[in-house]
C-alpha cells in the first residue's frame, strides 16, 4: 500500500505524489505509512545492517530508515549526502551539574551543512524532484536557507531563500549565499516572510521547502530513530528539543508515537518531550500555560535566532506531540541561553544559540524537580558552534559572567608573555 497525505484537522486525505503541503480546511497536512509491512525484528535488523555502510544511501543516517521515511521512492531518487550519524556526546561535568544519572547531547549540528535541517532537506528535497518540481522556495532564520541551498545545489534545482533581515547569523547567509541561492532580505521578520512563501509559493510555482512541508519531517524522525539505535534501542525517560516552528517537535512526537505501533517501544515507556522556547519567543510556551486553550502568537526578539518565531506552522502537529509524549514546554532568557552555551562549549564542542536552550531549560527543569535525578535525558543540539560566531565573541568580550574568557593581547615579549600566564 502506498503512504498518503491526511489532514491533522478534518481527516481528508490526498496522494502523497500531490504534493500538496496544506489540507483544503487550511490546517497541516501528515504523511502516513502503512506500518503494518514493518515488523520490529525486520526494522531492527534492517536498520541494523546497513550501520557503518559505505556507499548511499545506506551511508545516510536518514536513508538507513527509509522504510520508515519514504517508503515509495524509489532508491535511484534519493538525493543524499550522507546526511545523519550524528554523535551523542557525554559531557560529565554537565551531567553532574545538572544532577541526572544518564544525560548525552545529540548532536545535529555535524549534518553536512551544520544543522539538523539537512535531515528532512534530503526526504524534502528527494520527493520534490520526484514529482517533477522545477524551483524551491523557503522562508528561514538561516538553517533552512543554508540546508535549501546545499541540497537543491545537489538536484539542480534552483532555491529561493526568503530570510528576515538583520536577523539571521552571518555563518548562515554565507552558506546560502555561497552554495548559490537567491537570498532575498525581508524587511520584517520571520513570520512575515513565512506568509508570504505560504499564501504565494504556489502561484510562483515554487515547491515549499519549510517544516510546513510534511516529507520534511519525515526525515526530522530520525534524529529519534538514530538517538535509539545508539541507545541500543532503549527510550530514555525525557527528550529535550528549542522550539522555533517546531517541526521537530511535531516530527518526534510522529516518531515515538510509529515506535510504539511498530513495537519498538512500549506505550508506557514513550519519552517525554520538554520544548525549551526562548523567553522572547514563546508563544507555544504561552500556549501551553493556558492549557492550549487558545493559540497565542508574537514575538519581541531573541539572540537565539534559529528559533526567532512568533506564529510557529506546525503548532497543531506540536500540540498532540506534548499530549501524546505527557511533555512539557518552558522558556529560557537570552541570559540563560548564553550562560548555558558558555558552559556547553566549554566542554570542547559546543553549539550555537537556539541548540544551548535546551541545556538552559534542562537546569531549570532538574532545579524545580520535574526532571528527577534517577532520569536519563538526551538533549537535541540543533546547530554547529560555528554557525553564530559573533553571539559567541560578543559573550567572551563583554558579558559580566564568570563564564567570560577575554583575550589579552600583548608585546612580542617574553616578560610580556609571563606577565599574562
Ligand atoms: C530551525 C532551527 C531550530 C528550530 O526548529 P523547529 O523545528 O523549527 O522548532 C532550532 N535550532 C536550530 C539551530 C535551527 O536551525
Ligand atoms: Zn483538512
Amino acid at each position: 500500500m502506498k503512504s498518503k497525505l491526511v489532514c491533522v484537522g478534518c481527516g481528508r486525505e490526498y496522494l502523497l505524489l500531490s504534493g500538496a503541503s496544506r489540507c483544503e480546511c487550511g490546517d497541516l497536512l501528515e504523511v502516513v505509512h502503512d506500518l503494518s509491512q514493518i515488523t520490529l525484528s525486520k526494522w531492527i535488523c534492517l536498520a541494523g545492517s546497513r550501520l557503518g555502510a559505505r556507499t548511499l544511501p545506506n551511508a545516510s543516517g536518514v536513508w538507513r530508515y527509509r522504510e520508515a521515511v519514504l517508503p515509495d521512492l524509489p532508491d535511484e531518487k534519493i538525493i543524499s549526502r550522507g546526511e545523519g550519524n550524528t554523535r551523542l556526546y557525554e559531557f560529565p561535568v554537565l551531567t553532574g551539574m545538572v544532577g541526572v544519572k544518564y544525560l548525552r547531547f545529540k548532536h545535529e549540528g555535524e549534518n553536512p551543512t551544520g544543522s539538523f535541517k539537512d535531515r528532512g532537506m534530503t526526504a524534502a528535497v528527494s520527493w520534490a524532484k520526484h514529482l517533477g518540481s522545477r524551483a524551491f522556495v523557503a522562508a528561514s532564520t538561516g538553517n533552512t536557507a543554508a540546508s535549501a541551498a546545499s541540497y537543491g545545489r545537489a538536484a539542480g534545482i534552483p532555491v529561493v531563500v526568503l530570510i528576515p533581515e538583520g536577523r539571521v547569523a552571518q555563518g548562515k547567509i554565507s552558506q546560502a549565499l555561497a552554495y548559490g541561492a537567491k537570498v532575498v532580505k525581508v524587511r520584517g521578520n520571520f513570520d512575515d516572510a513565512m506568509r508570504l512563501v505560504s499564501k504565494h509559493a504556489s502561484d510562483l510555482g515554487l515547491h515549499v521547502l519549510n517544516s510546513i512541508n510534511p516529507v520534511r519531517l519525515e526525515g526530522q524522525k530520525t534524529i529519534i530513530w538514530e538517538m535509539l539505535e545508539q541507545r541500543g534501542w532503549r527510550p530514555p525517560n525525557w527528550i529535550i528539543v528549542p522550539g522555533g516552528n517546531l517541526g521537530n517537535t511535531a516530527a518526534f512526537g510522529k516518531a515515538l508515537r510509529e515506535m510504539v505501533e511498530v513495537g519498538v517501544i512500549r506505550a508506557n515507556e514513550v519519552p517525554r518531550l520538554a520544548v525549551i522556547q526562548a523567553s522572547g519567543a514563546s508563544p507555544f510556551y504561552s500556549s501551553w500555560k493556558a492549557s492550549f486553550s487558545k493559540k497565542i502568537v508574537g514575538s519581541s526578539g531573541t539572540i537565539a535566532s534559529a528559533i526567532d518565531i512568533g506564529d510557529p506552522v506546525n503548532y497543531s502537529k506540536a500540540r498532540k506531540a506534548i499530549e501524546f509524549t505527557n511533555g512539557l514546554v518552558d522558556c529560557a532568557t537570552d541570559d540563560e541561553i548564553m550562560e548555558a552555551k558558555a558552559l556547553l562549549d566549554r566542554e570542547g564542542v559546543g553549539a550555537e544559540p537556539a541548540s544551548c536552550a535546551t541545556l538552559a531549560g534542562l537546569l531549570k527543569l532538574s532545579r524545580r524537580g520535574a526532571v528527577q535525578p534517577s532520569e536519563s535525558v538526551v538533549c537535541v543540539l540543533t546547530g554547529h558552534f560555528l554557525k553564530d560566531q559573533s553571539a559567541t565573541l560578543n559573550f567572551h568580550e563583554r558579558s559580566g559572567s564568570v563564564l567570560v574568557n577575554k583575550t589579552v593581547t600583548i608585546d612580542p615579549t617574553l616578560d610580556a608573555l609571563e606577565r599574562v600566564l
